[in-house]
C-alpha cells in the first residue's frame, strides 16, 4: 500500500478489523476540527461533543451530529467520562478520539471507553499508565537504557529529599510536576535558599492542575534544543519513527514555533533519537500515535524527557513533511490494519514550521486573553499553506479553554522557503477583539536568529528586548497610509466590487478624487490630522474595515483606526486612577503585603491562580500599601481592584 492513498472507507469490516464508520471527538478547538477533517475524508459521520457556552463553536458546527454536554468549565463539560461515553452510545458513534489535553492521556477514560465497548483512538490504557507519570516513566525508560537527564523521581517528597538531590546534581535546577503538562507546575531554582518556596507553590500548582502534587527533580540544562520524536505503532508489533521535530522555540516551557526536520541534526542522530523512542514505546507496549520527548544538549547529547502518548499540536509539520496523515494512521490501527511501510520507506521532504497563535498578552507574561473575536482573518489557502483553526470571526474566546486559537503551518523545499512562506501567511492573518501573539510569532520568525536556525530553549528569553519591544511611537509613514486606506476604504465605489467601475483599475483614477482631503483620526491613546496623499507610490499595507472601524496591518501589529470628532475626543478624555486590578478572572492564593507596609518597585503583593498557573501582581513602582480590596481564597473578577498603593 502506498503511503499516500488515504484508507478507503470500504476497508473497515475487511481483513477482520474493527468496524469504525461514526467517530466522537471528545474535544474542542482546532484539534476537533482537524480530526472531523479527515474522519469526513475517510466517509465516516462524524459526532462533536460541545460545552453549552460552545453550542456555537465552530467544531460542534461542522460535525454531523452535535451532542451538548451542558456546563462551562472543563469539569462540568469536556472531562465528563459518563456523559461522553453515553453520547457515543446515542450516536451510534463505535469510536471516540481524544484528541489532546482534557481527557487524552486519562488511562481511566481508555479503559470506560473500552468497557462500553468502544474503541479507544489512542494507546492502551495500561501505555497511558506507564508514562503518565514523569517519575514513572523516568523509571521504566532507565531501566530500558535509554538515556536520562540527572536528576530525582522517587517517592519521597519532603523538602530535604529535594534539598540533598538539587545539591548532588547541582544547581540550577528544575522542578517538575509528575503528573505535569503544558508547563504547568514547572519551576526553574537557582540556588538552595529558593529551593523550599518553590517547592511549595509548583506543589500548589501541580495539585490544583491535576489533582496530584508530586514532584521531581531535574538538572536544568542550559539552553538545551527539545527535538522529539514522532513514533507510531500498530498492533502487530510494528513500530516506526516519522522522523523528528525541533520545539524549541518556547515560552513558560511551552511551544510556540515547532519545525519537522530539526535543523542541522545528522542522519546518525536522527537514527539513534528515533531508535531510542521506539525502544521507549516498545518498553510500554505501546499501540497508535505517540511522541518522546528528548532534550539535546549542544555536545549533541540527547536526554529523555518525557513520552506523550496522544498526537500532538505540532503533528502538521510531520505530516508535511511525510507526505502522511496521522489521523488516517490513527484510525486505520484502531481497525486493526498494520502500518503500511517500512522504517525505510518513511518519506522526508522539504522542510515545514508552524507557529500557534493564541489569545493572549505577549506584553504582560504572556496572560491568556478571552474576549470577541471582533475581526478574524485567516491567510489565503495555496500550496505549502496549512491553517488548522478551530474559531470564526464573532466567536468569544472563552476563560475556561486553552487559548489557541489555531496554528499556521507552512512547507517549503527548504527551511528558507519555509520561513518565507510562513512570514507571508502571519501578514495575512488578522485578529482583532482579543490580544494575540501574532506580533510577536512575525518577529520571531523574522528574527535573523531564526533565519540562521540558532535554535535552543533560550531563545525568546536571549532575544526579548528584538521579540517584545516597548510599543513606539506610530510614524508618520504610518498615519499617511492608514489615511490613504481609510479613505478608501470609505468611498462606496472603491469598495465595489463591480470590475467595470473604473475605481476598481489600479490606475490614476483612484487618486484623484479623494486627494487633498484631511481626516482626524485616532489609533489607540494618539489621535492625528492627516491629509490624504495625492499618489498612493508606497505598498499598500493590508487592511480590514468592519463597521465604523479600520484595521491597518503594520509592521506585524494590527492597528485599529476610528475617525474621531476632534473636540468630542478632548472632552472624553479624563484622569484615569485607580488600584492594582486583576488582569484575568481567577482566585487569590496568596496576599503577600498588608495595609501600611511600604514596598519597593516589582515586590509581589498577591498571588492570583488563573487559567491553573499562578501570577503575582507587583508594585510598578515604590510605595505604600494604602488598601487591600482581596484576602486568600477569594474569587476574583478580571478588572477587579485588588490592591491600592499610594
Ligand atoms: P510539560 O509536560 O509541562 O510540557 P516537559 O517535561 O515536556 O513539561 O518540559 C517542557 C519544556 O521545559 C521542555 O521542552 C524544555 O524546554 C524545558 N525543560 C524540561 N526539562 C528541562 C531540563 N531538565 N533542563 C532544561 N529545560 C528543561
Amino acid at each position: 500500500m502506498n503511503a499516500h492513498d488515504e484508507l478507503s472507507p470500504a476497508l473497515s469490516g475487511t481483513q477482520g478489523t474493527t468496524p469504525i464508520t461514526t467517530l466522537l471527538v471528545a474535544n474542542r478547538g482546532e484539534i476537533a476540527c482537524r480530526v472531523m477533517r479527515t474522519a469526513k475524508a475517510l466517509g465516516l459521520t462524524t459526532v462533536a461533543v460541545h460545552s453549552a457556552i460552545d453550542r456555537n463553536a465552530r467544531h460542534a458546527r461542522e460535525a454531523d451530529v452535535a451532542v451538548d454536554l451542558g456546563g462551562a468549565k472543563p469539569a462540568d463539560s469536556y472531562l465528563l467520562i459518563d456523559r461522553i461515553i453515553a453520547a457515543a452510545q446515542a450516536s451510534g458513534a463505535q469510536a471516540i478520539h481524544p484528541g489532546y489535553g482534557f481527557l487524552s492521556e486519562n488511562a481511566g477514560f481508555a479503559r470506560a471507553v473500552e468497557a462500553a465497548g468502544l474503541v479507544f483512538l489512542g494507546p492502551p490504557a495500561s501505555a497511558i499508565d506507564a508514562m503518565g507519570s514523569k517519575s514513572a516513566a523516568k523509571a521504566l525508560m532507565e531501566a530500558a537504557g535509554v538515556p536520562l537527564v540527572p536528576g530525582y523521581h522517587g517517592e519521597a517528597q519532603d523538602a530535604q529529599t529535594f534539598r540533598d538531590a538539587a545539591a548532588r546534581i547541582g544547581y540550577p535546577v528544575l522542578l517538575k510536576a509528575a503528573a505535569g503538562g503544558g508547563g504547568k507546575g514547572m519551576k526553574v531554582v537557582e540556588r538552595e535558599a529558593d529551593l523550599a518556596e518553590a517547592l511549595q507553590s509548583a506543589q500548589r500548582e501541580a495539585q490544583s492542575a491535576f489533582g496530584d502534587s508530586r514532584m521531581l527533580v531535574e538538572k536544568y540544562l542550559l539552553q538545551p534544543r527539545h527535538v522529539e520524536i514522532q513514533v507510531f505503532a500498530d498492533a502487530h508489533g510494528n513500530c516506526l519513527y516519522l522522523n523528528e521535530r525541533d520545539c524549541s522555540i518556547q515560552r513558560r516551557h511551552q511551544k510556540v514555533v515547532e519545525e519537522a526536520p530539526a535543523p542541522g541534526l545528522s542522519l546518525e542522530l536522527r537514527r539513534a533519537m528515533g531508535e531510542a523512542a521506539v525502544k521507549a514505546a516498545q518498553a510500554i507496549g505501546y499501540v497508535g500515535a505517540g511522541t518522546v520527548e528528548f532534550l539535546l544538549d549542544a555536545r549533541g547529547q540527547f536526554f529523555f524527557m518525557e513520552m506523550n502518548t496522544r498526537l500532538q499540536v505540532e503533528h502538521p509539520v510531520t505530516e508535511a513533511i511525510t507526505g502522511l496523515d496521522l489521523v488516517a494512521w490513527q484510525i486505520r490501527v484502531a481497525r486493526g490494519e498494520p502500518l503500511p511501510i517500512t522504517q525505510a520507506q518513511v518519506p522526508l521532504r522539504g522542510h515545514a514550521i508552524e507557529v500557534r497563535l493564541y489569545a493572549e498578552d505577549p506584553q504582560n507574561e504572556f496572560l491568556p486573553a478571552s474576549g470577541a473575536l471582533t475581526l478574524y482573518h485567516e491567510p489565503a489557502a495555496g500550496p505549502g499553506r496549512r491553517v488548522d483553526s478551530g474559531v470564526r470571526e464573532g466567536d468569544e474566546v472563552s476563560p475556561f479553554y486553552d487559548p489557541m486559537l489555531g496554528k499556521l503551518i507552512a512547507w517549503g523545499e527548504s527551511r528558507e522557503e519555509a520561513r518565507q512562506r510562513l512570514l507571508a501567511m502571519l501578514d495575512e492573518t488578522a485578529v482583532a477583539g482579543v490580544k494575540t501573539n501574532l506580533a510577536f510569532l512575525r518577529r520571531i520568525l523574522a528574527h535573523p536568529s531564526f533565519a540562521a536556525a540558532e535554535l535552543d530553549t533560550g531563545f525568546i528569553e536571549r532575544h526579548q528586548a528584538d521579540l517584545l519591544p516597548a510599543p513606539g511611537e506610530l510614524s508618520d509613514a504610518f498615519w499617511q497610509a492608514a489615511a490613504d486606506a481609510f479613505m478608501e476604504s470609505e468611498s462606496p465605489y472603491l469598495r465595489s466590487d463591480d470590475p467595470h467601475s473604473p475605481w476598481s483599475a489600479r490606475t490614476g483614477w483612484r487618486s484623484v478624487l479623494p486627494a487633498h482631503t484631511t481626516v482626524h483620526l485616532a489609533c489607540g491613546a494618539e489621535r492625528r490630522r492627516v491629509r490624504q496623499a495625492s499618489t498612493n507610490a508606497h505598498p499598500r499595507p493590508h487592511s480590514f474595515r468592519r463597521d465604523d472601524r479600520l484595521y491597518v496591518k503594520w509592521e506585524g501589529e494590527l492597528h485599529a483606526i476610528e475617525r474621531v470628532d476632534p473636540i468630542a475626543a478632548v472632552e472624553r478624555e479624563h484622569a484615569h486612577h485607580g488600584g492594582l486590578s486583576a488582569p484575568m478572572n481567577g482566585s487569590i492564593v496568596r496576599v503577600l503585603v498588608e495595609p501600611g507596609q511600604s514596598v519597593a518597585a516589582g515586590t509581589a503583593l498577591v498571588v492570583l491562580e488563573a487559567m491553573k498557573m499562578e501570577h503575582s501582581i507587583r508594585a510598578p513602582q515604590a510605595g505604600t500599601v494604602k488598601a487591600l480590596y482581596c484576602g486568600e481564597g477569594d474569587m476574583v473578577g478580571e478588572g477587579a481592584v485588588l490592591v491600592e498603593l499610594s
